[in-house]
């Protein structure tokens, strides 16, 4: 046996029998209790086998006293399947590394009569069978036979990862209360699945698959901002990718710099996916969030319309995304607005058609959208001129450009953002410029005036579906369950148990 970081348990076992009991009796508890969290974390390890562990427990005084149960539920990882194993992981020489228990949790009970059972989590560590898991507890030799073969019946060709979490009821023998035969091994190797095997009261083992729905369950995380939205998000209970969706949702909107403040609450509205005894399976992808600022409540919807991807809208059906940037350039200001005005050159009173940008020579024009060039090049009083088609009512146009952006010619598409050309003054223009136009079927308009009627809109078919959906995630986010609610009522229950009771507890999991 290869000892590593972890105490011998068959050490452990012998001659501290109290202390024992003391340790592994509230092990399932300490996993029941943490339910949601424990769902998360036991699949973290298992995919991860850097992760940090607890430390080792040698004796009872040193075990930490932060119980894995209380940890917020920031610990949630987003699951990966478990690694395969290989042929090999078998027939690779059995070495037992140690084992990880749970740390104590509450009082400590009474010392139980010498063959009271009790409860045991091992972690299959790399080269580890069951049946040598077995062994170095010091089962009796039949017993672990008979048990590693139910499993391997019911595993069939299946694999247990390296890092996988093993379940044990154990019963010490009247006779030999050093030796403790398995009253139920469980494996959970997929939130879904479990393969449990049970000793009949005959002396043979049972095995049993037991097969848990996973449905999704809609929830809610309230917080406030406490520094970074996201952090705030993750310390209410929120995982981290629905948070960072959230953001990005509301940053087409919301300007991070100036209307965020400490305090604002906000609420995300998810979907987790949850087997039928309440592992949760998927910590949540987000459906809807609200973010209170001062003056107003900026709120994002999820909604994928017909034969599209998944975007965000606002109650009202318009896209979060602007479909036109606010202005085709970094770093300018408005030198000359939409409307009518003296001519700088012609001296007379005419319509100025667009909107003029003032900035330096070279500075990069941006495509305002999507779209395809229909004009790129010199064009009278215009200069070096670029015309966008984005839609089959919408164009825009830049003049006075220094040059024209490369591959910018008629025919070819450009991205939003794409650079089109560089600022310059050439046409009629008294300096360095960008004039910019809008054009709504054939006709300028004011781009400025422009901004909100430019955003996607939910339409057609979709619109009635996106009211109903929207209406029900507003509501949503206001009586739907509060994830730390169920997460604590979770634990709460699961503590609360009397302690004889958890010998039921494998059982009731199939409920
Ligand atoms: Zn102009």
């Amino acid at each position: 046996m290869v000892m590593t970081d972890y105490p011998s348990p068959s050490d452990r076992l012998k001659g501290t029998k109290s202390t024992t009991f003391g340790l592994f009796r509230p092990v399932l508890f300490a996993i029941g209790a943490s339910g949601l969290a424990m769902g998360g974390l036991v699949l973290s390890h298992r995919s991860n086998p850097d992760i940090p562990r607890p430390p080792p427990v040698a004796t009872v005084s040193e075990a930490p006293e932060t119980p894995v149960a209380n940890l917020p539920p920031l610990v949630l990882v987003d699951s990966e399947p478990a690694p395969p194993i290989t042929a090999a992981d078998f027939k690779a020489p059995l070495d037992f590394k140690g084992f990880q228990m749970k740390p104590q949790e509450g009082p400590a009970e009474p010392e139980p009569p010498a063959n009271e059972p009790y409860e045991l989590t091992l972690r299959l560590e790399k080269g580890d069978t069951i049946e040598k898991m077995l062994a170095d507890i010091d089962v009796p030799e039949a017993d672990r036979k008979q048990v590693a073969e139910k499993l391997q019946s019911l595993l069939k060709k299946r694999r247990l990862a390296v890092g996988e979490t093993i379940e044990l009821q154990m019963q010490p023998l009247p006779d030999q209360p050093d030796t403790s035969r398995v009253l139920s091994l469980s494996v959970r190797p997929q939130p879904e699945r479990e393969y449990v095997v049970t000793r009949k009261d005959d002396g043979s083992y049972d095995a049993e698959e037991k097969i848990y729905k996973v449905s999704p369950r809609i929830v809610r995380v309230e917080g406030e901002r406490s520094g970074s939205l996201q952090q705030s998000g993750m310390k209410a209970g929120a995982p981290s990718a629905a948070m960072i969706e959230f953001i990005r949702a509301l940053s087409y909107d919301v300007d991070f710099q100036r209307e965020l403040k400490e305090g604002q609450k906000f609420t995300v509205l998810l979907e987790q996916l949850v087997t039928s005894d309440g592992l949760v399976t998927h910590p949540g992808r987000l459906l809807a969030g609200e973010l209170r600022l001062m003056k107003r409540t900026v709120t994002v919807i999820r909604f994928r319309p017909q034969g599209g991807a998944d975007g965000f809208y606002n109650p009202q059906g318009e896209s979060v995304v602007r479909s036109f940037l606010r202005t085709p350039m970094d770093a300018s200001r408005i030198t000359s607005r939409f409307g009518m005005r003296e001519h700088p050159i012609l001296g007379f009173s005419a319509l100025h058609a667009g909107v003029d940008f003032g900035a330096p020579t070279g500075t990069p024009i941006l495509a305002a959208g999507n779209g395809r060039v229909v004009s790129a090049g010199p064009n009278g009083g215009y200069g070096l001129y670029v015309k966008l088609q984005h839609t089959q009512d919408v164009a825009t146009a830049y003049a006075h450009m220094s040059r024209i952006g490369p591959g910018i010619k008629p025919g070819v598409t450009v991205r939003q953002g794409q650079v089109i050309g560089f600022v310059g003054s050439t046409g009629m223009s008294t300096g360095p410029h960008l004039h910019y136009e809008f054009h709504r079927g054939g006709k300028q308009v004011n781009p400025l005036a422009q901004k909100f009627a430019m955003r996607g809109t939910v339409g057609g078919k979709d619109a009635a579906r996106f009211q109903t959906l929207a209406r029900q995630y507003l509501s949503q986010m206001k009586n739907a369950p509060v994830a730390a609610d169920i997460a604590k009522k979770a634990a709460e229950k699961k503590t609360t148990q009397n302690p004889k009771d958890s010998a039921s507890s494998q059982v009731a999991r199939t409920n």
